[in-house]
């Protein structure tokens, strides 16, 4: 067929310039170590055939994904041995996928660790558990002979309670330095974007944001730096004159007080905005707005359309945008969800 395929009603804008910046701040406040970029789940929701490439013209040289699956889209746009995968090899899949594409594995087990050495081993990263009791071998272990027979590049670990002011950080520290002295490695790794925040004992030579290269702030020292960088938007698909005692969506869930004008628009559950944004439970204070003017949901958010009140902008029509307050500190207070989760949500409708 070679009609255009029509626009979709909600798209998704990527402020290029604002995760341009989000990396070089990270990268400024890791201080002499580089900043990498975690580009696991299609960059955090936001797509990583377009994120991707801003970020390596920003700077950045490592890369992480978690599966193997994630390799093949990255490579179009950087070096496949400047992509980690943080799951590992599995299975002798993976070995063979990993060997042909040249990506580096994270070695997160003993089991990982053979399996590789009888491929041949060659260039990997080593993931060494220091708390969070998630992936990673355990230093117990790092004197072990798989351990030693590996070709270890960056030698890692992960925090658990970055965003929180826990003992947990120092102690994952002290850890960390006690394994480093039992492993041969070319460079050092254990901040994410909150770790990063905790001062430069925790960058060591590169440090590995996600969450906030995409416009998260994990912690009030990230605040003022980050910016947003997505921003949703979906359009007005009809407008409807309510009578005082009218119900709307599903349930009825919102009766009008009174005579109201109201507009359906393009975007629901489907698409990642979830029931937790209307007014369920009495929660009220929901809205999506038109420029700075909040249009308060009402009812029931559908798979596919929430309704709001039109009352403050009389002028919007069927076709007009509206913006989904997406700043992700404040969505994550109205929606209940955490800022990972609000934009790992975000569907596959939106347009650009
Ligand atoms: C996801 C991930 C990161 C990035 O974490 P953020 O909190 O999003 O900055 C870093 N390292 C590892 C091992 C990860 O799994």
């Amino acid at each position: 067929m070679s009609v255009d395929i029509p626009q979709p009603s909600l798209r998704l804008r990527i402020d290029h310039a604002a995760l341009a910046s989000n990396w070089r701040a990270l990268d400024a406040m890791s201080g002499d170590a580089s900043a990498g970029a975690a580009i696991k789940a299609d960059c955090y929701g936001l797509d990583v055939e377009y994120c991707l490439p801003t970020l390596r013209d920003a700077g950045a040289e490592e890369f992480f994904v978690a599966h193997w699956s994630e390799v093949e889209t990255a490579a179009h746009h950087v070096h496949a041995s400047d992509i980690a995968v943080l799951h590992g090899p599995m299975t002798s899949q993976d070995i063979t996928y990993a060997k042909a594409s040249g990506a580096v594995p994270v070695i997160n087990s003993l089991e990982q660790a053979r399996r590789w050495n009888e491929a041949g081993g060659g260039r990997c990263h080593l993931m060494v558990d220091t708390g969070i009791n998630r992936l990673g071998v355990a230093p117990s272990e790092v004197g072990d002979e798989a351990i030693k027979t590996l070709d270890v590049d960056v030698l890692m670990s992960h925090l658990a309670c970055a965003d929180e002011d826990s003992e947990m950080n120092a102690r994952q520290l002290a850890r960390f330095r006690e394994v480093q002295a039992q492993v041969d490695w070319n460079s050092l790794s254990l901040a994410n974007s909150a770790g990063i925040a905790l001062g430069g004992d925790y960058a060591f030579n590169l440090t590995r944001p996600g969450l906030a290269l995409y416009g998260g702030i994990a912690r009030k020292e990230l605040a003022g730096l980050i910016k947003q960088v997505a921003f949703p938007e979906a359009a007005i698909i009809q407008t409807r004159e309510l009578k005082a005692g009218d119900a709307v969506g599903y349930n009825g869930e919102f009766t009008a007080p009174r005579d109201m004008r109201v507009g359906t628009v393009s975007l629901g559950y489907a698409d990642g905005f979830l029931r937790s944004w209307g007014n369920v439970d009495g929660r009220s204070g929901s809205h999506l707005l038109h420029a700075e003017t909040p249009l308060p949901l009402l009812g029931k958010v559908s798979m596919d359309m929430v309704v709001v009140d039109l009352s403050a902008a009389p002028s919007l029509r069927e076709g007009d945008w509206l913006s989904v307050p997406y700043e992700l500190q404040n969505a994550a207070q109205q929606s209940g969800l955490s800022q990972y989760e609000l934009l790992t949500i975000l569907g596959q409708r939106f347009g650009s």
